[in-house]
């Protein structure tokens, strides 16, 4: 038995317990190691019991003189013990947990760890942990508490890593470098494992859980310079010619000037694409940045080398979107784009150079002959699976061209980390003339008042108005009581709205009828699009010029900035509503920090900081795996484990082992 050995080895881990170990991703004597505490409590004073005091949390130990189950008038059971020590004795009371009697009896040497209050007249220690004799794995100590799952309690799996690391604990080895150790001050592996789970201090602890998440962080980045380097050995693409008096006479005929961002990313796509190295670059630029023009740009060039190009999104109505706005750039040249959604008949498609679609690119077996370049906007929408299977369907003789898009503001370190295998492009300004977008923090008492103004902007300045509703219930796709909530408030709005035309919009409308209410709102035919979130992807419709969110504090600050996004597109004047009912002053801060004018990136740092680790939007569905151990808030340790990565040439050969 070693460290690789299954958990099941360990004494009281069956089968049921054996599954519920590997939802906590632990399947190996090792994993259970690395199962890194997320807080401790701290039990560390040890107090005679005759010096305690209400308030404290301390760890007594004792004799056990009496414990019974008594039963309260209300039914309930209460567990009644007494400790007693060479000082004195107190009580000692749990709560519904009658099973407790069978553990526990009269003179057993006991260490009772927990908070001291008044119970009835007497000084208690109420609802401690627990363990018998002068043992201090769950008293007396600072005690681990760790990522929990049903059924798995701290305690139990204290039990198991104690015993995990007295028997393997030895076996330990460090692979990191020792210079790397030794320059960066990070304890040996072996140690790290022990501050985690034994620390006699928080500082201890922090300083193992820093050598841990470092490694983790660094494996990330390891394994994404692998990734890539395989991707580049072992693939070949097209090498595209870019004939500059093509490119420029394209360009020119756009109808706006490019900004500098775009200029810049269109130049660093156009290099990859002239090579045969196949490209994997990431195009990232906040809502309206003007992305799908840097993508039209790269698709002219792979047309005109006589190459196909495939441009998939992740909804119809972005699809349908994509394909108006393309046909409009292209109008001049002889392009011929087709779409391909759900409804699609194989039979109606004639030849093609610029496919647009949904996911149903990947399920419609569409012939493609020549593609040179595919394109994936709102990449974070798809899972891995999913742009792996459709490079796959297109890479018939060579490896196309990879440009994905996203407008998910993720800081810049982070994107480094978790797309670290991809080239980086970003636009960091608005096209000119864009406007700030006036935002207002809408308590409930103002609501009632919003709506007439909205009516008002509407007959003066002939504009368009999102009302946007919340999702009910956590979930990626909307649930039924979603739709029905937005029925609701759509029938309530169409009361208060005499004069004006409103449209209803959610995920559960067919795509025909989906399409047939946008594009009403599109033409105009519609005033107030009443809808769920789901207009937050890439939709652009310039006239629409106010967006009212209800119930924003439900959404995190940079997908309320995407939401906002979909106004603002033109040069009329625009504004934001956040209605929410939320009294909390944190809260309220939160959503004024959209007032000031921040960029989707500053937007986004600031999540960061406020809702903290792992609520960065897209971070979660990006398809890779999530940091255990590591925060997405280590950006100095981020930055550090990019700098080691970046030097290490020649992987060790142990750490290759560990990591990839
Ligand atoms: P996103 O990056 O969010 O996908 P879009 O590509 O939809 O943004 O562009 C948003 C809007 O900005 C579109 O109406 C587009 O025509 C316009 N746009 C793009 N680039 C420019 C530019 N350089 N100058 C002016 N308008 C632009
Ligand atoms: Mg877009």
């Amino acid at each position: 038995m070693n460290l690789d050995s299954s958990v099941a080895n360990l004494s009281l881990v069956g089968p049921i317990y054996q599954k519920k170990l590997e939802k906590l991703e632990i399947k190996t004597i090792k994993d259970i190691l690395y199962h890194v505490p997320h807080r401790y409590l701290d039990f560390r004073l040890v107090s005679p019991i005759n010096k305690i005091q209400p308030g404290e949390t301390v760890t007594i130990k004792g004799k056990l003189v009496s414990i019974k189950n008594i039963y309260t008038k209300w039914g309930k059971k209460i567990q009644l013990g007494e400790v007693e020590d060479k000082t004195g004795k107190i009580n000692v009371v749990w709560f519904n947990q009658p099973f407790l009697i069978k553990n526990l009896f009269e003179g057993m040497e006991i260490s009772l760890a927990g908070k001291v209050n008044w119970f009835g007249r007497k000084k208690a220690l109420i609802s401690p942990e627990y363990e018998k004799g002068g043992n201090t794995l769950h008293t007396g100590r600072l005690i681990p508490i760790y990522p929990e799952t049903s059924g798995l309690s701290s305690k139990w799996l204290r039990g198991r890593i104690n015993e995990a690391y007295e028997e393997f604990g030895s076996e330990i080895k460090e692979y990191l470098p020792a210079k790397i150790l030794e320059e960066n001050d990070f304890p040996s592996l072996a140690k790290a494992i022990r501050l985690v789970h034994y620390p006699a201090s928080l500082e201890e602890a922090e300083k193992g859980r820093k050598r841990l998440a470092f490694e983790e962080l660094l494996f990330f980045q390891l394994i994404n310079k692998k990734r890539k380097k395989d991707w580049q050995e072992k693939n070949s693409s097209y090498p595209l010619k870019i004939e500059k008096k093509v490119l420029d006479e394209f360009i020119s005929s756009l109808p706006f000037i490019l900004t500098k961002s775009q200029v810049k990313a269109v130049f660093e796509i156009l290099s990859d694409l002239s090579s045969k190295i196949p490209m994997n670059r990431l195009l990232e630029g906040d809502v309206g940045s003007g992305k799908t023009v840097v993508a039209a740009i790269s698709a002219f060039i792979s047309f005109v080398n006589g190459f196909q190009t495939v441009l998939m999104a992740p909804t119809q109505i972005l699809a349908q979107q994509h394909y108006e706005t393309l046909s409009s750039l292209f109008k001049d040249q002889k392009v011929r784009i087709s779409l391909i959604t759900s409804g699609f008949k194989k039979k109606d498609l004639g030849r093609t150079d610029i496919f647009i679609g949904t996911h149903a690119l990947i399920h419609q077996k569409v012939d493609f002959d020549k593609v040179a370049l595919v394109v994936i906007d709102e990449q974070h929408r798809f899972g891995v699976e999913q742009r792996e299977h459709l490079v796959k369907i297109v890479k018939k003789r060579i490896t196309p061209h990879i440009l994905t898009m996203t407008a998910t503001p993720i800081p810049r370190t982070v994107a480094l980390t978790l797309y670290g295998d991809l080239d980086l492009s970003t636009l960091k300004e608005l096209p000119l003339g864009r406007q700030k977008i006036i935002t207002w923090v809408i308590p409930p008492f103002k609501q009632a008042k919003a709506y007439p103004w909205i009516s008002q902007q509407i007959q003066k300045e002939g504009i368009q108005a999102f009302i946007v509703c919340p999702l009910i219930e956590e979930s990626e796709v909307e649930t039924m009581k979603t739709v029905a909530s937005v029925k609701k408030k759509y029938k309530e709005l169409k009361s208060l709205f005499k004069k004006e035309k409103l449209g209803l919009l959610h995920g559960r409308l067919s795509a025909k009828e989906k399409e047939r209410v946008l594009d009403a709102f599109r033409k105009g035919n519609i005033d107030i699009l009443v809808t769920t979130p789901v207009v937050e992807v890439g939709i652009d419709i310039p006239n629409a010029t106010i967006m009212v969110i209800e119930g924003a504090e439900r959404f995190g600050l940079a997908q309320l900035h995407q939401l906002r996004g979909r106004v603002g597109r033109g040069e009329k004047k625009s504004y934001s509503l956040l209605f929410t009912e939320s009294k909390s002053l944190k809260v309220l801060a939160r959503l004024k920090a959209l007032s000031k004018n921040l960029s989707g990136f500053d937007l986004a740092e600031l999540d960061l900081k406020l809702r903290g680790p792992g609520e960065i939007i897209g971070v979660k569905q990006h398809g890779y795996v999530d940091l255990k151990i590591a925060s997405w808030n280590d950006t100095d340790l981020i930055h550090l484990s990019q700098k080691v990565a970046g030097e290490i040439k020649v992987f060790p050969r142990e750490l290759e082992k560990n990591c990839c």
